[in-house]
């Protein structure tokens, strides 16, 4: 049995057919398993989805109560069998709920990994390695020039610059779903205990991560807060905010922005962020071939990024390795991507 008799990569999705299912499909299907709850993994429409119950709850969230036909919870290390294949779900380290998917058939196991990384993550339940013959992995950050480093550095450099302009207001902006409560979770831990505002946006999402356990501290809505009140504080908005008419209801505004691409200063200049935070949900050059190499898969599939520095990587370690074309994927760490947090009066 060959890897592609048991997933099939289509333009729409990896299809397992002996199975009955599609893997994080970006188009309506009978029967979808999702990794996770970003909008471009994560669609409204399918007949039946499969997914972890932190998943399926951020779905609703996001899309109404009838987001899907029908849906099913699975937990982490569960396994069930459907059609010819045995599937189990596995933490991926990337956002609440995020799960990597490993489909086992005929002695021969492939994971595909969602979107994930290898560093700890106070919201979410850490990456889990699984080994496996096929692993398809994500290639959002994978070029060498792609390291994210410290997390906790780049909080401290945020509350340092709050700390000198008391008379300003800081705007972060992260992405609505995973990034803003890690972020939060992260400055909470560095000791900082005054209120953190939030844009209304992000409202729902974060107070569902609260109720699964983040410690997130006292948050407030920017909506309502008088103007001179908001100097000196912290707030979190999604990104497209930062460019918004939104930002004028703030004292002097401080943009920042949480995310890996802040590792090319060019960037963030272009985009006017002023303090640019290296900050992200998904694994670095490092983090990914690390995780590639762990697996011991000798089949690699890349999916939506820089496909290209992965596959050749791969091919100078003796993998067999190939992009997956597959029309869809978004990247949730840019500021045009796909984060649905709309605007607010
Ligand atoms: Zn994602
Ligand atoms: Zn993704």
């Amino acid at each position: 049995m060959r890897p592609e008799d048991i997933l099939l990569p289509t333009p729409a999705g990896v299809c397992c057919k002996i199975g009955g299912f599609h893997i994080d499909p970006t188009r309506p299907v009978e029967r979808a398993l999702i990794t996770h709850a970003h909008s471009d993994h994560a669609r409204a429409g399918h007949g039946a989805v499969l997914a972890t119950q932190q998943t399926l709850d951020l779905m609703r969230l996001r899309y109404g109560d009838n987001f899907a036909g029908t849906t099913q919870a699975i937990a982490y290390g569960e396994s069930l069998t459907l059609g010819g294949v045995t599937v189990t779900f596995h933490p991926a380290g990337h956002v609440l709920g995020s799960a990597q998917i490993e489909v086992a058939a005929n002695g021969l196991t492939i994971v595909a990994s969602g979107d994930y990384k290898n560093v700890p993550d106070p919201t979410c339940a850490p990456f889990e390695l699984v080994p496996c013959d096929v692993f398809i992995t994500e290639a959002t950050f994978a070029l060498p020039v792609f390291r994210h480093g410290d997390p906790d550095a780049e909080i401290a450099k945020l509350l340092r610059s709050v700390a000198l302009f008391p008379e300003r207001a800081h705007l972060v902006g992260a992405y609505s779903l995973g990034k803003a409560q890690r972020l939060i979770a992260l400055i909470r831990r560095a000791g900082y205990d005054a209120p953190i505002y939030l844009h209304g946006a992000m409202e729902s999402i974060t107070r569902y991560y609260e109720s699964r356990g983040a410690a997130l501290g006292e948050l407030r809505l920017a909506r309502g807060a008088a103007k001179p009140n908001l100097a000196g504080t912290v707030t979190v908005c999604p990104p497209s905010a930062l460019n918004d008419l939104w930002t004028r209801r703030f004292p002097d505004p401080l943009a920042a922005f949480a995310s890996g691409w802040m590792r090319v200063r060019a960037r963030a200049r272009q985009q006017g962020v002023a303090l640019p935070l290296v900050i992200s949900d998904h694994a670095d050059w490092d983090g990914l071939t690390a995780t590639i190499a762990a697996t011991g898969a000798g089949e690699i599939w890349v999916t939506h990024g820089q496909e290209d520095a992965l596959v050749h990587w791969c091919g100078t370690r003796g993998l067999k390795a190939r992009p997956l074309d597959i029309v869809g994927y978004g990247d949730e760490e840019e500021p045009t991507g796909a984060d649905t947090g709309g605007a607010e009066p």
